[in-house]
């Protein structure tokens, strides 16, 4: 499948990673939008929060979990982080392999709203 992130779990693409299991990858943005910015991902192709079924919450939830640690273990549980998911168009998503961004080590701004671009 012709999917960067597959290509990045696979190890055809290098990333920097900073957590591995069977079900999940975490690895630093490569154009970080805040002192720590890592992707957390599931090995499986899930498209998007829209392709998320019964069958496969259990590993959304699990990337919850491996938010939680990651964040103990890059220093930022206490000082407090972001967990984002963009979905489709109208949330910018770019990449078409579900992806949760954690972000922080810096106070973050307001979340944005509508984008003069989109309107
Ligand atoms: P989205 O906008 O889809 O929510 O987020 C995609 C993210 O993937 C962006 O923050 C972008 O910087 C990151 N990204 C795109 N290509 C690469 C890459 O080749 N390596 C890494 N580590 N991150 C990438
Ligand atoms: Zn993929």
């Amino acid at each position: 499948m012709d999917c960067l992130f597959c290509k990045i779990i696979e190890g055809s693409i290098p990333s920097n990673k900073v957590f591995e299991n069977e079900n999940i990858v975490a690895f630093h943005d490569i154009q970080p939008a805040a002192p720590i910015h890592v992707l957390i991902i599931p090995k499986v192709h899930i498209a998007s929060m829209n392709e998320v079924s019964p069958e496969n919450m259990p590993i959304i939830a699990e990337i919850h979990q491996v938010a939680q640690k990651l964040a103990v273990d890059l220093g930022i549980a206490e000082s407090g982080f972001r967990l984002i998911n963009n979905c489709g168009r109208d949330g910018e998503q770019t990449v078409h392999h579900i992806h949760f961004h954690l972000l922080g080590g810096a106070k973050l701004g307001a979340l944005t709203g509508i984008s003069n671009s989109h309107q």
